[in-house]
């Protein structure tokens, strides 16, 4: 099954809506498979927004990731990096649809709540960036016979 990363951003943690938006991708039927907090710096985010890097917005954004901790968080699942995309919303959450995550709690096109991998080669990649081998706990949920069709396990 599929893996994707989601970053639980500093506003998300300062606005105590962690519970929240971990609760709608448990409730959509993903596996949290590694989790941790930890305060990001100037390296590791010119790396993770290395696309951005000669945008006029990126001192903004880089101070913004670093404005407090955050929250790094590995979801499983089928079709997971598709299906944890469109819960996030558009970029700019002030055109998010209501009912995704950054439509419903956000209005910002930079403090948008969650990071979420884009596609599943770019999710191996930035999982790898920010996880070790042994953060990844591998369990299987009794409630996937429920969840799934036997193709789709
Ligand atoms: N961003 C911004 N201004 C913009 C576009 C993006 O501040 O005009 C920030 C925003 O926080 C976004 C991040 O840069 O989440 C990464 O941009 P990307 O285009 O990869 O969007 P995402 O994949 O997060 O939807
Ligand atoms: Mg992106």
């Amino acid at each position: 099954m599929e893996r994707t990363l989601v970053i639980l951003k500093p506003g998300c943690l300062q606005r105590g809506l962690v519970g929240e938006v971990i609760s709608r991708f448990e409730k959509r039927g993903l596996q949290l498979v590694a989790m941790k907090m930890v305060q990001l710096d100037e390296e590791i985010l010119k790396e993770h927004y290395a696309h951005l890097l000669d945008k006029p917005f990126f001192p903004w954004l880089r101070d913004g990731m670093m404005a407090a901790p955050v929250i790094l968080c590995c979801w499983e699942g089928y079709n997971a990096v598709q299906v944890v995309r469109d819960m996030a919303g558009a970029t700019r959450s002030s055109k998010a649809v209501p009912g995704t995550i950054r439509g419903d709690y956000s209005v910002s096109s930079q403090e948008n709540i969650v990071h979420t991998s884009d596609s599943l080669e770019n999710a191996e990649i930035e999982l790898k960036r920010f996880f070790v081998e042994s953060d990844f706990c591998n369990y299987t949920s009794p409630l996937n016979p429920f969840k799934y069709a036997p193709d789709e396990m």
